[in-house]
């Protein structure tokens, strides 16, 4: 792994040429390597370029951070968001890596120290965004200086089917002419094939080798509810998780302050974050969220990207995402650090109407349209699965899953299905005997035979259907339109106000060539599917004995006192699952600590005495 010094030799040598895994050993404390990562090091640290496509928590920072330290020269990570390089570059430098972003935010001197460290050859990463990267001046400030990798976070950014589309990643495309020889890597946790082909295209990396995973989050259970009494429904699941964090996410920016000022009238410390706040209030709530450990952040989905919080421990959404994409996205933020997470969406007919709007009234042509009210179908079909929602997740990104995962809804309760073929021909003839002008709302009235303005007024009170459905709840027939939207038998019309129209598979259902099954609706006031009463603190489930969750919380509060002092999250001291390992292991020396999982050289330094003066503290 030598590589051929074309200058002279820089100070510090000492990790230059090391082992891949030697520095995850020293630098990060880790004893092994996870999946495929020691796949994608070897690939890089030997020159070649590399596209990684791995779920959120797998690990894919330390796949370029360690190349990057093995290699000569410098490392230049790019990355979207400048409000979160500083805590990367925090946690690096609490590794004992020497690390720096190039930002706007940067004065004069400080600049120049960057520039001066790279002369010297002195800096294993540094950060910068896609637009600097770019520009002459960075071509110029980089000088002669090696430069170990160039590896291209959030990659998913560079294609417009995405969410996050960032039209400067497209020039990024150029970097590989720019700099011959340097290998090049993409990284991602976006797993549809379209987004991949288009970093592979964009980003000109047809040579690399693709290293891809199952985007299986075992730690993560899902749950998808009817909406009835949102508040009280989300209330109910926020109390299951008292002292810690999560995030709401709401549609809109009116909704996000109502519910985050609701929140806190109940007792429950949250914050509000969306892109029409003043980006001081944005930043410091994003701050916020980051360094506590116990905050609700309410945010639209212009929350997220790049927060590499690790305990993240709940993700709820009180409206329907856009995609099945956008939802494991959004519901991936949770749980990073492999411990138990959930995740929770209310949903209702409403929320397909106006998402369905927003895609019509949208500025794309027809075929994005298209594609786009499909992936709002298929995202309705997860929601409206009896069959295990993982399982409905990873078919969605082509992975087949036995089902049954034992942590989803339905899997934990399975849903009752009912026989819904006179059900769901009653539901259609409503439809069809009204022309396909109306929306369920209408349609049920008819249904139920309700006499009202509207009714009367089109004279559908005299149809044969008009209270045809008096036998099934009102709750019923909403939950079997949704089915019906759900499996394809009828579409929403958005050009005429969210009206219901069949479409050509109803055929065989009124001839009854094809049964209908539907999924019976759980009473809302259910049993949560965890079953336990408050998972407050994940990392307290992995403990057991009474002494070690004492323990465990003395350590915590050692932690936050450190992290105050240095202006960092708690997790870049360490995170979580370091803490269960000194509360269960109790490591009485400096070499017994360096043995936990998360306890490298830099940090045992650092914190060593502070965590070991706890410990004994509590000793037996
Ligand atoms: P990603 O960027 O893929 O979402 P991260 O790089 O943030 O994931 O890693 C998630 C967590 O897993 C971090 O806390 C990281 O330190 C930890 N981690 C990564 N690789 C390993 C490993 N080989 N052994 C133990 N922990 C690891
Ligand atoms: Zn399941």
């Amino acid at each position: 792994m030598q590589q051929s010094h074309d200058r002279a030799d820089p100070p510090y040598t000492d990790d230059r040429l090391e082992e891949p895994l030697a520095v995850l050993n020293r630098v990060y404390g880790y004893n092994a390597f996870r999946g495929r990562q020691s796949e994608v090091v070897e690939q890089v640290v030997s020159g070649g370029d590399a596209v990684v496509l791995f779920p959120t928590g797998a690990g894919k920072s330390l796949c370029f951070q360690i190349p990057a330290m093995c290699r000569d020269g410098v490392g230049i990570v790019v990355s979207p968001l400048i409000a979160l390089m500083r805590d990367q570059v925090e946690a690096l430098r609490q590794l004992g890596v020497r690390a720096a972003a190039l930002n706007s935010s940067l004065t004069r001197e400080e600049f120049l120290d960057v520039r001066a460290a790279i002369d010297r050859g002195e800096l294993d990463l540094l950060y910068v965004t896609p637009e600097r990267i770019v520009t002459p001046g960075f071509r110029e400030m980089i000088g002669n200086a090696k430069i170990a990798l160039f590896a291209i976070d959030e990659a998913h950014c560079v294609s417009q089917w995405g969410h996050d589309f960032r039209p400067e990643y497209r020039e990024l495309g150029h970097l590989g002419e720019a700099y011959p020889g340097v290998p090049r890597m993409a990284l991602t946790a976006t797993a549809d094939p379209h987004t991949r082909d288009d970093i592979i295209n964009k980003l000109a990396l047809g040579s690399a080798e693709v290293f891809t995973t199952s985007f299986d989050r075992p730690n993560i259970a899902y749950e998808i509810v009817e909406r009835d009494q949102p508040r009280q429904q989300l209330l109910r699941f926020l109390s299951r998780h008292k002292g810690s964090s999560g995030i709401v996410y709401c549609l809109s920016r009116a909704k996000v302050e109502d519910t985050a000022e609701w929140l806190n009238k109940q007792g429950i410390r949250a914050l509000a974050y969306h892109a029409g706040m003043a980006r001081e209030v944005r930043d410091a709530n994003q701050d916020a969220f980051l360094k506590e450990e116990d905050l609700c952040l309410v945010a639209t989905v212009a929350f997220g990207m790049g927060i590499d919080k690790p305990n993240v421990r709940y993700v709820a959404h009180l409206d329907l995402p856009g995609s099945v994409e956008a939802y494991y996205q959004e519901t991936g933020r949770a749980g990073r650090d492999g411990l138990p997470s959930d995740v929770w969406m209310a949903y209702g007919m409403a929320d397909v109407i106006q998402r369905g709007r927003m895609i019509d009234g949208g500025a794309s042509g027809d075929d994005i349209k298209r594609v786009e009210r499909a992936k709002l179908n298929a995202l309705l079909a997860i929601c409206e699965t009896a069959g295990c929602r993982r399982q409905a997740i990873l078919a969605h990104f082509g992975e087949t899953h036995p089902g049954n995962c034992g942590s989803c809804d339905t899997c934990l309760k399975p849903v009752e299905t009912w026989d819904g073929t006179d059900a769901a021909i009653k539901a259609l003839a409503a439809v069809y005997r009204t022309g396909e002008r109306f929306g369920t709302g209408h349609l049920i009235d008819v249904l139920m035979g309700n006499e009202n303005e509207k009714t009367s007024r089109f004279g559908h009170v005299d149809m044969p259907v008009f209270g045809a459905g008096k036998d099934i709840a009102a709750k019923t027939w909403q939950s079997v339109y949704r089915q019906l939207l759900a499996a394809g038998l009828v579409s929403v019309d958005h050009e005429a106000f969210g009206a219901l129209k069949l479409e050509p598979e109803a055929r065989a259902v009124f001839k009854r060539e094809r049964e209908v099954r539907f999924r019976k609706d759980r009473p809302t006031k259910g049993k949560a599917p965890r079953g336990s009463s408050s998972r407050s603190m994940a990392a307290k489930s992995a403990l057991e004995d009474e002494a070690d969750i004492e323990l465990f919380e003395a350590l915590r509060a050692a932690r936050m006192t450190i992290a105050k002092e240095l202006g960092v999250p708690p997790y870049v001291v360490f995170p979580d699952t370091t803490l269960v390992g000194f509360a269960t292991s109790r490591p009485l020396d400096r070499e017994a600590m360096l043995g936990i999982s998360g306890v490298g050289q830099s940090k045992l330094e650092r914190y060593g005495d502070a965590f070991l003066q706890v410990i004994l503290a509590h000793q037996r």
